[in-house]
């Protein structure tokens, strides 16, 4: 299968460079796959489950929170704002902030902020223990 040059990185750095079959993610409007050939293009990313198909057919899971995707003259980059691959993700700490969070949306009385920001740790909790599977 044809392979593309693809860069993953994060604030804190690049996580990845090389050739990829595939990369999966999670976009705001929904999943999208990039394939070779993809036309010029730009979206947000959502939080979801990401994998990457390496040119020897290896597949690496990845849980992948925010960010930006771009394609540009056949060359994909991605800028997450997290992107753990399955191997680094501690589901220890992540059923912790599950927990955490849980509890604190079972609270009455938070602010609509804090409503959202604890929405947001739970949906990240999932995401990672749901790669983590
Ligand atoms: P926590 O309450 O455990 O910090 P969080 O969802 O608030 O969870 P984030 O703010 O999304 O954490 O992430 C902060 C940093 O910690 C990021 O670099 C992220 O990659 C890392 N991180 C968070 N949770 C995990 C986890 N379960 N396993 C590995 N890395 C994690």
């Amino acid at each position: 299968m044809k392979t593309f040059p693809l860069r993953i990185g994060t604030p804190d750095g690049l996580l990845f460079e090389g050739e990829a079959e595939r990369v999966v993610v999670r976009s705001i409007t929904g999943d999208l796959a990039i394939l070779a050939g993809h036309c010029n293009f730009c979206t947000a990313l959502g939080m979801g489950e990401a994998h990457v198909v390496l040119e020897d057919d290896t597949r690496r899971d990845a849980a992948c929170i925010g960010g930006m995707l771009s394609v540009m003259d056949g060359a994909c980059h991605l800028l997450a704002t997290t992107w753990e691959w399955k191997e680094d993700i501690d589901a220890e700490r992540a059923n912790a902030a599950k927990k955490r969070a849980e509890e604190k949306l079972a609270r009455t009385g938070l602010t609509d902020k804090e409503y959202k920001i604890a929405e947001a740790k739970l949906r990240r909790a999932l995401v990672r223990l749901s790669v983590k599977e």
